[in-house]
């Protein structure tokens, strides 16, 4: 039996207990993505960072060096080069979340970080709280394209065969029954060397 990862998610918030619910008040930014050639683009960048209360410049060198990509930014918007899958992007952001904002004491946001002699301290400013900030970077093993996985694209192509094309992380991934410039979840069959072959699931 099969289920999609929200109605997963909804199983999962059931079993949590109440107690642990309460802690979840903070409401994850939804950070909105889209691609322009070869440049991934955070839209609405500066507004993530208004709402978490943290410098533009220390989000930006974090998802930099996790994701293991140079950018910059433009105006209220994010750059990154290369295409970075939105998942990724999303994971990242509520890392850097949960290790540079949230107080691990209430679960709040409001908090800020100050540093004592080498070491970086979160205080919470709802609870008074404090905690070291210890940034353990743990190294990205996301968006590296497997069999059985799904994923949000845009068809970028169509081969000669007519099936849609799309290019993921060093794949190329071919999706039948697709349109140029449409958008679709598709869900890895098979890999083989730099190609992969998918379909529509949603
Ligand atoms: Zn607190």
């Amino acid at each position: 039996m099969e289920y999609d990862y929200k109605s997963l998610l909804e199983r999962a918030r059931e079993k949590i207990p109440e107690n642990v619910k309460a802690h979840e008040r903070f409401e994850m930014p939804n950070p909105q993505i889209l691609y322009e050639g070869n440049i991934t683009v955070i839209r609405n960048f500066a507004d993530i960072a208004d709402r978490i209360n943290r410098e533009q410049r220390h989000i930006m060198a974090y998802l930099m060096k996790e994701i293991g990509t140079s950018g910059n930014m433009d105006g209220r918007r994010a750059l990154f080069k290369g295409r970075v899958m939105s998942r990724q992007i999303e994971n990242k952001i509520n890392d850097y979340i949960k290790t540079f904002v949230l107080c691990s004491e209430c679960g709040k946001p409001d908090t800020h970080l100050e540093k004592e002699g080498r070491i970086l301290i979160l205080k919470c400013d709802a609870c008074g709280a404090h905690r070291p900030v210890t940034a353990v970077i743990t190294k990205t093993t996301e968006p590296v394209v497997s069999e059985g996985k799904t994923y949000d694209v845009m068809i970028e192509g169509i081969s000669r065969r007519g099936d849609g094309m799309v290019r993921l992380d060093r794949y190329t991934v071919f999706v039948p029954s697709t349109t140029k410039g449409s958008k679709v979840k598709i869900k890895i069959e098979k890999i083989s060397g730099n190609v992969a072959f998918a379909h529509v699931v949603e």
